[in-house]
């Protein structure tokens, strides 16, 4: 018998401060009762094993926020407890993002040992300047020592790093890509700063404290990215994500691909059995719903075939291998996901590439992602999902 896959997402709402650009649920605390955190998680992750009982389990994710703070003891439970809930076929790839201070540093060996096999850490920059200027709790030399510590400690490891900083160049960061690529590991997370609305960095922009990087620069960067990384044989898999054949984020893959999701801890959002869920955000509030409810769900709401249609081409495109649109259509029960003719214009501009009934963004569209989702998607759809 085939069981229907399932990823698991856990959030860790904590941080030891706030960065400025970031607009994710995370929250400063200065104490954090771990005990009633590891009883939350477990009671929020029985509730969706009681939902989704027989479903094979594919991988973990730990994500925040900063679960590199997390007691390895609640780690190793919550582990425990997902591989009890749910069957597996193999192994199950489980990610943990770690912020590479000395002090979580420290802690990379037990949490290798609590069941962990894939560290994501957060470099973001190798500049202690950048650093600074990211509002990051660690030092470049920090980093580079966690990065040891953890490929000592684990089999997979991934860093972040953040470009198209205020003042980069073209020559900065093919300096900074071409150290990343040369340290080995076997996947890369390389993201574009962003101004999120809501965030101090907003605030810094709009009081015209810095400005960000033109546009034309930052696509500049983007192409640079791109050649780089794909001579080094770590071309992009998804916009911002990159790795060696076979390395990819399972766990990411199953997001993008539609897949189903449990999400649990704060704020973490899941999608399955044709819902959408949203557990309440703030750190009390969510430990409170769990005591009265037994979860943390704020919002479960009913995904309709069209919206989800919708939200399978906009996740789809995103990847490298795009998506089979008449897969799509045929799965939901949607009569057309695409307008034909708006995909072959943007097949003779060289934005889409068309194979069958699988469409792909060039490295052009890519750049435009957000134009093209609203070019491509058939009217009736779009309308009938934002409705
Ligand atoms: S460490 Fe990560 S989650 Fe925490 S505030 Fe900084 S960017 Fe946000």
């Amino acid at each position: 018998m085939t069981r229907e896959p399932l990823a698991l997402y856990v959030h860790w709402p904590f941080c030891v401060s706030k960065c400025p650009y970031c607009d994710f649920n995370s929250h400063v605390r200065a104490e954090i009762d771990q005990d009633s955190w590891r009883d939350a998680l477990l009671a929020d992750l029985a509730h969706e094993a009681r939902l989704l009982p027989g479903r094979q389990l594919t991988s973990i994710f730990f994500g925040g926020g900063t679960p590199s703070l997390m007691d390895p003891a609640t780690v190793e439970v919550v582990i425990g407890a997902a591989l009890s809930h749910w069957p597996t076929a193999g192994s199950v790839e489980i990610t943990l993002e770690a912020n590479p201070n000395s002090v979580e540093a420290a802690r990379f060996a037990d949490l290798a040992a609590a069941g962990v096999n894939r560290l994501s850490l957060g470099l973001q920059s190798f500049d202690d300047k950048a650093l600074a200027f990211l509002g990051r709790a660690h030092s470049a030399g920090e980093g580079w020592r966690a990065l040891e510590i953890a490929e000592r400690n684990f089999r997979r490891v991934s860093f972040d790093l953040i470009y198209a900083l205020p003042g980069d160049t073209e020559d900065s960061w093919s300096a900074t890509l071409a150290q990343a690529l040369s340290l080995g590991t076997s996947h890369l997370s390389l993201y574009q700063l962003t101004i999120e609305p809501g965030t101090r960095f907003a605030t810094m922009v709009q009081k015209q404290q810095f400005a960000p990087l033109d546009d034309d620069l930052a696509a500049a960067l983007f192409e640079l990215t791109d050649d780089m990384a794909t001579a080094a044989g770590m071309p992009a898999y998804e916009i911002s994500n990159h790795a060696r054949q076979g390395q990819e984020s399972r766990h990411n893959l199953t997001y993008w691909r539609y897949g189903d999701y449990a999400g649990i801890g704060p704020g973490a959002h899941g999608r399955r059995l044709g819902m959408r869920t949203m557990r309440h955000r703030k750190p009390e509030n969510f430990l409170a719903a769990v005591t009265r409810n037994g979860h943390g769900i704020a919002e479960g709401e009913p995904l309709s075939a069209v919206e989800a249609a919708d939200e399978a081409l906009v996740m789809g495109l995103r990847l490298r291998e795009g998506i089979d649109v008449q897969a799509i259509a045929e799965r939901f029960g949607v009569p057309m996901l695409v307008d034909s003719e708006r995909v072959s214009a943007l097949v003779k501009s060289g934005h889409l590439e068309q194979n069958g009934t699988r469409i792909a963004l060039t490295r052009d569209g890519r750049l435009l992602l957000d134009h093209i989702l609203g070019e491509i998607a058939a009217t009736d759809v779009r309308a009938l999902a934002v409705a």
